[in-house]
């Protein structure tokens, strides 16, 4: 006897990608393999789980990530504060010092995958999403920060996206932040009145980020905040020209947006995001920049590094808007058969045909039989292109019939082929449709 089980839903926030979707993201993430590559980018796994304090470290105390988004939680059995991860750099960072990734040369690489933010769930924002993250660890110059962002650009022209801007920053280092920042809080004291929460709270330890909100009361006053681009020294200001003029060759389009400070705290010089009005609410798909004092921050020898991370998610939804939706197919071949001996038949020769590389499914169902009719449904909800039929006359004769379920390539004449010649006569078909040369 069972006893009765209330249904588990998923929980709210993270979401489930059913097969018709995740079509889509394959695609995509085949696509994003082949542009890495073109790029030089190699890939590196991370766990999900670390130690909290590396994001706390690595992100900042005072950040909304840190002090409201992390899953955290300890660990029952050592007592260990443990959190998901909520992006990618600090584990690949901590990684890249624990394994002296850098030390004979400098490295690109791209990582993959699910992070967790405690967040209000809408569209373009939840509690499960995925980034793609890429990083250029030990490289100083402007010529990288440019790449990056000239690479950006190749993508969204890949995937025929439009209607993306590039919003450009630079934060400039660390005296210049701090005497910016002295400015700011005297900014911040006089507009007291219109400070939220989160603004009265950060005023003395984060007052950067009190520019960076969303609130709409707060807007006037964060507009005409002294503005620390106008704090950076002829340094910066050259590494920031140095981006800039790449950016001008490549012939990128890009605007001065002085308030943009990114979510995360570890940012320095150039910072830019990719913004569209396309996806509602939520505008930035990508977002990187410069950050060269968190390695050293994380216990490594100090070495300078850029990256960037898109979102997976807000990236499809836009990639869906930019192109005729994909219908998948489960197989291009779809066997259909009558009788026990016809079954067997057909599941010996879909073996053959997937030696030969071929997709194909041999029809089964809950009841084990079905006439044609049911059969030939399936083979056309599957989005084979070819039904092959298997019934008393094909085996008695060994020769199969074949079905075109969608177009037909032009000398297709042929309904009987010989088992032994099937799969080579399938492949040559298959490849006519499908446009290779054979
Ligand atoms: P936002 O301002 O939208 O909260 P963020 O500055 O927190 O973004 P990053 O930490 O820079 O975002 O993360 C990189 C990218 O990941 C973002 O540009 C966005 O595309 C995506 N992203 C961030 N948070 C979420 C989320 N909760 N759900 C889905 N995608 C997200
Ligand atoms: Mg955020």
């Amino acid at each position: 006897m069972t006893t009765e089980f209330k249904k588990v839903a998923a929980i709210r926030g993270m979401n489930d990608v059913l097969p018709d979707a995740s079509h889509a993201w394959e695609a995509i993430e085949e696509i994003l393999r082949q542009w890495l590559k073109q790029y030089g980018y190699l890939n590196m796994r991370s766990p999900v789980l670390e130690h909290t304090r590396l994001f706390t470290r690595g992100i900042g105390e005072v950040t909304d990530i840190v002090e409201k988004e992390m899953y955290t939680f300890v660990d029952s059995l050592n007592g260990e504060s443990l959190t998901l991860r909520p992006e990618f750099t600090a584990g690949l960072v901590r990684a890249t010092i624990e394994h002296n990734l850098l030390y004979d040369r400098p490295r690109r690489i791209y990582s993959m995958g699910p992070v967790f933010r405690h967040e209000r769930p809408q569209r373009g924002r939840y509690r499960q999403f995925h980034q793609l993250d890429v990083e250029a660890l030990g490289f100083a110059g402007p010529d990288v920060d440019a790449e990056l962002i000239l690479m950006t650009a190749r993508l969204w022209a890949l995937l025929g996206i439009d209607g993306i801007e590039l919003e450009l920053n630079s934060l400039g280092q660390l005296a210049e932040r701090q005497a910016h920042r002295e400015a700011l809080i005297k900014h911040l004291e006089a507009h007291r009145d219109v400070l939220d929460e989160d603004g009265q709270r950060r005023l003395y330890t984060n007052p950067l980020r009190v520019l960076d909100t969303k609130n709409p009361a707060m807007q006037e006053m964060a507009n005409s905040a002294p503005k620390l681009f106008d704090f950076l020294g002829d340094e910066s200001r050259a590494h920031f020209d140095g981006v800039c003029q790449r950016l001008d060759d490549a012939g990128i389009r890009y605007r001065l947006n002085p308030r943009m400070v990114r979510g995360l705290d570890y940012y320095n010089l150039t910072v830019f995001e990719w913004v569209t009005d396309k996806l509602g609410a939520q505008a930035t798909v990508c977002g990187g920049g410069r950050y060269d004092d968190l390695i050293a921050l994380l216990g490594g020898k100090p070495a300078p590094a850029v990256g960037f991370a898109i979102g997976m998610e807000r990236l499809l939804d836009l990639w869906n808007q930019c192109q005729p939706a994909q219908a998948p197919s489960e197989c291009e071949v779809y066997l259909i058969h009558q009788g026990e001996a016809a079954q067997r038949q057909a599941a010996r020769l879909a073996e053959k045909l997937r030696d030969a590389g071929l997709s194909v499914i041999v029809h089964a169902s809950v009841t084990g039989s079905a006439n044609f009719k049911a059969q030939f449904k399936r083979a056309d909800a599957s989005g084979a292109q070819i039904a092959v039929i298997l019934g008393e006359d094909e085996l008695a004769s060994e020769q199969a019939s074949i079905k075109w379920l969608r177009a037909e390539p032009s000398q297709a004449q042929q309904q009987r082929v010989a088992f032994a010649e099937l799969a080579q006569y399938l492949q040559g078909q298959l490849d006519k449709v499908s446009g290779k040369k054979v």
